[in-house]
């Protein structure tokens, strides 16, 4: 049967690449390289949540929780976050529980972002924004953040904001650059954002690692944003469980009753079970957030020596779990080469800097490792990227 040719896919979706990080990960697993490239630990999480789950599970809690996060999770957010984040924090008005921040910052874009409204997004930036904007139908601005520290350039932000702007996505401490947005930088934000009545969508999943007395200051605690910001956070990085997909979102009663229609059409609920055991991980003491922060700290300090003995330049991360890295003086074409080389000759993977920006002429010179692996990982990592150092001396 001849049929006229149509087109199948969506502009949406057509609009958009897939994920580069997933794609680095099935790399890494072909070429059998140490993978360095996406986020996600490759050690155990707490004892007490997983024994939280098992218990779970065989007490039958293997049905629908409610919709917006079971009833005592709501609750043990509330209070941990009342205390650590110093907001007021209602779970019966203030919370809805997600598959993930990934589709907490979806639903949360979903249930405010009318298709034409423009949303900044910070640049370098963690490649799901783009996208999210695009499926809630917004334009996406993007305001550059300047190397070394990774500040906006203020008049450069204020000129982003106009009629049109819906809203503004956050991200502290920053993936992929560890940067942590100071009180000031926040606070010029939030003084926009109430200017314009605009909406910050704040993804602080790495709040808790954090390095050499670096602080998180959450934008929702600052004043007068408590109705215009949506806090999105998760189990994943903090606990180390990615692969449970269980997100977290704050904000205000308004804005949480429009979330949660989203959220329930979307995916109806997260993991029962695994929220009983979120609800133990939001009551865990604070020895140990210490020992989440110092065993970080430890890690990122072996990344750095590695890198400077594999002679890469890198920027130091305040915060989250990667290093961003200056490939320039490398000569190679651009980063997308100079990460083959190293998933296939040095037996590394990373991601490419140009997942990171919009403009891949200025991505090129970048490339991310990711650290949040056990010691003898890094040290596998470590025995091959000295290859990459005697390259260069070798002039490659
Ligand atoms: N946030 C992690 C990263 O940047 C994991 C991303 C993902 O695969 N969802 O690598």
């Amino acid at each position: 049967m001849n049929q006229p040719a149509r087109h199948l896919t969506s502009i949406k979706a057509d609009s958009f690449t897939e994920s580069v990080i997933r794609e680095m990960s099935r790399l890494a697993a072909r070429y059998e390289a140490v993978n360095l490239a996406q986020g996600f630990p490759d050690f155990p999480c707490p004892h007490e949540l997983k024994e939280a789950a098992c218990q779970a599970i065989m007490e039958d809690i293997n049905q629908y929780a409610i919709t917006w996060g079971a009833r005592d999770f709501r609750q043990a957010i509330a209070e941990k976050n009342s205390r650590y984040l110093g907001m007021q924090i209602d779970p019966e008005t203030n919370i809805t529980v997600t598959c993930g921040a990934t589709e907490a910052m979806a639903a949360a874009m979903l249930a405010t972002i009318d298709p034409g409204d423009e949303v900044i997004v910070f640049e370098p930036y963690y490649e799901n924004y783009g996208p999210d904007a695009i499926l809630a139908g917004a334009v996406p601005h993007y305001v550059t953040l300047h190397p070394p520290n990774w500040t906006f350039d203020e008049a450069e932000l204020a000129k982003a904001f106009n009629p049109k702007t819906k809203g503004i996505i956050i991200n502290t401490p920053h993936n992929p650059t560890g940067k942590v947005f100071t009180r000031s930088e926040l606070e010029t934000i939030a003084n926009l954002c109430q200017k314009w009545g605009v909406i910050a969508f704040t993804d602080e999943i790495y709040e808790h690692i954090l390095y050499d007395g670096a602080q998180h200051v959450a934008l929702g605690s600052l004043p007068g944003m408590e109705d215009l910001t949506v806090t999105i956070n998760g189990l994943s990085k903090t606990y180390s469980v990615t692969g449970w997909r269980v997100g977290t979102i704050i904000a205000s009663a308004e804005l949480t009753s429009a979330i949660r229609k989203v959220h329930d059409f979307l995916t109806v609920g997260a993991p029962a079970p695994l929220q009983r055991a979120g609800t133990v991980a939001m009551q865990l003491p604070q020895s140990y957030y210490d020992y989440l922060a110092q065993t970080y700290a430890e890690k990122r300090d072996t990344m750095l020596r590695i890198l400077d003995e594999a002679g890469l330049k890198y920027f130091k991360p305040q915060g989250a779990y990667y290093v961003f890295c200056d490939i320039s003086d490398f000569g190679y074409g651009s980063d997308l080469e100079f990460t083959n080389y190293l998933i296939k000759d040095i037996g590394v993977a990373v991601v490419p800097g140009s997942s990171f920006f919009r403009r891949s002429d200025i991505g090129h010179q970048y490339i991310r490792f990711c650290f949040s692996k056990k010691p003898e990982t890094l040290e596998a990592a470590r025995h091959r990227l000295l290859k990459l150092r005697d390259s260069v001396r070798l002039g490659r």
